[in-house]
């Protein structure tokens, strides 16, 4: 299978598109209000200690000073969490003293950035945090069996005196992967310590690009053929970022005209579509996609559809089709959680395991996990896809406040 992936970053908004033998099946978007700061790292200068509050500002060289808490001020010196969390704010700090810093909160208005002197660093399967001494494993991985093997693993690969978690996605993940990710993860630790160290002053020494560094960490591995980018911009910063993370993969970046990729792909048009309720398949058939709280219900409708003199063979034709469409959608939307689909009646019984059996495969392109859990007394098809990060419709779109939500307002008489 060839894999493309096409990076837009312009005006404060990243748009990325991942394309499988010519088809969009995934798209990312990321909009930027002002300038994110959160998670970068800066190197910064106590400026005045404010014994009542147990707080200090910290000059880190943005417009405002940056606001550390006292529970927020110790590091560096794991095993002693507990006493320091006791220590008041001016036996842990002194003006003018240098820190490394990294910030939890946006400044908003006249309020600078809430900071922090925890520093933790995400990479794709694990959370290196060199300032706590102990490992961990993310809550929301609930199998046992797998906590325990993840607890070990934790233990085992953090570095001395730093701690370490594993994050939701590292679920199943082998000891070797596990092992890579943690010494990247130390490679971009060693740099941001020798950036504080050769840094004069204070100011930026680490910078966390959002939606593009999850893309480059969590997305583009060596599967990928190639990253296309819209500037020399976005590919200087990608390479910048490459070269810390995973060089062998500098070479399957390239800067192109990225509109002429989009046109090519239609990535506008599906955009819309991912967005919509109704889906129309290529034989006139199409998909009713509707999400509630708990769950997403699929129906598959047969329309205008009358293509064949063979009833059931249409029924199958349009469940396979449906199938294929819906595997695709759901990766495109980000659907989490519990699916259920309607597929039309299908009296043949080998007919029903061909369309599950497509069904699974087609889900089985997706790095999601997702479970294809079989058939209800009632013919539905019951789905479950892993939650992660959020669905594209809550990135782009904004509950209807003239319906909250329910889709229908009063009749006006
Ligand atoms: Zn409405």
């Amino acid at each position: 299978m060839r894999r493309e992936l096409l990076m837009r970053w312009q005006a404060n908004e990243t748009t990325v598109a991942a394309i499988e033998d010519g088809r969009l099946v995934e798209l990312y978007v990321e909009r930027e209000f002002d300038c994110r700061v959160v998670g970068n790292i800066y190197k910064g200068v106590v400026k005045n200690i404010l014994p009542g509050m147990q707080a200090a500002f910290v000059d880190i060289g943005l417009e405002k000073n940056a606001f550390l808490y006292v529970d927020d001020a110790w590091a560096g010196m794991a095993g002693q969490e507990q006493i320091l969390a006791e220590t008041p704010i001016q036996s842990l700090l002194k003006e003018g003293q240098e820190l490394m810093v990294q910030i939890t909160k946006e400044p908003v208005g006249s309020k600078g950035a809430r900071i922090t002197a925890q520093i933790t660093l995400p990479g794709r399967y694990l959370v290196l945090m060199p300032t706590v001494n102990h490992g961990a494993v993310s809550r929301r991985i609930q199998n046992p069996a797998e906590r325990q093997r993840l607890q070990a693993l934790a233990e085992e690969l953090r570095p001395e005196n730093m701690g370490l978690i594993v994050r939701t996605v590292g679920e199943g993940i082998s000891r070797e992967e596990l092992i890579q990710d943690q010494k990247q993860l130390l490679l971009v630790w060693e740099g941001i310590k020798s950036r504080f160290e050769q840094c004069g002053a204070k100011g930026l020494i680490y910078k966390d690009l959002g939606l593009r560094q999850r893309i480059l960490r969590d997305v583009f591995s060596s599967d990928i053929n190639r990253l296309m980018v819209n500037s020399r911009a976005l590919y200087n910063e990608v390479q910048e970022y490459l070269d810390m993370m995973e060089p062998q993969l500098k070479r399957k970046v390239f800067v192109c005209n990225i509109e002429e990729l989009f046109d090519k792909y239609s990535i506008e048009q599906e955009m819309a579509i991912a967005l919509d309720r109704k889906v129309w398949l290529k034989n006139g058939s199409y998909l009713i996609i509707d999400r509630t709280e708990a769950l997403t219900v699929i129906d598959v409708n047969t329309g205008k559809y009358v293509g064949s003199t063979d009833l059931t063979d249409t029924i199958l034709r349009t469940n396979m089709e449906a199938a294929r469409e819906i595997a695709r959608q759901l990766r495109i939307r980000n659907i989490g959680g519990i699916i259920i689909i309607d597929f039309i009646d299908m009296e043949v019984e080998p007919h029903k395991q061909k369309v599950l059996d497509l069904l699974a495969a087609e889900l089985s392109k997706d790095k999601v996990p997702t479970h294809v859990l079989g058939i209800t007394a009632l013919g539905l098809v019951e789905i479950t896809r892993k939650k992660v990060r959020q669905s594209l419709d809550s990135t782009l779109e904004t509950l209807c406040p003239q319906c909250a939500g329910k889709g229908r307002i009063p009749l006006k008489n």
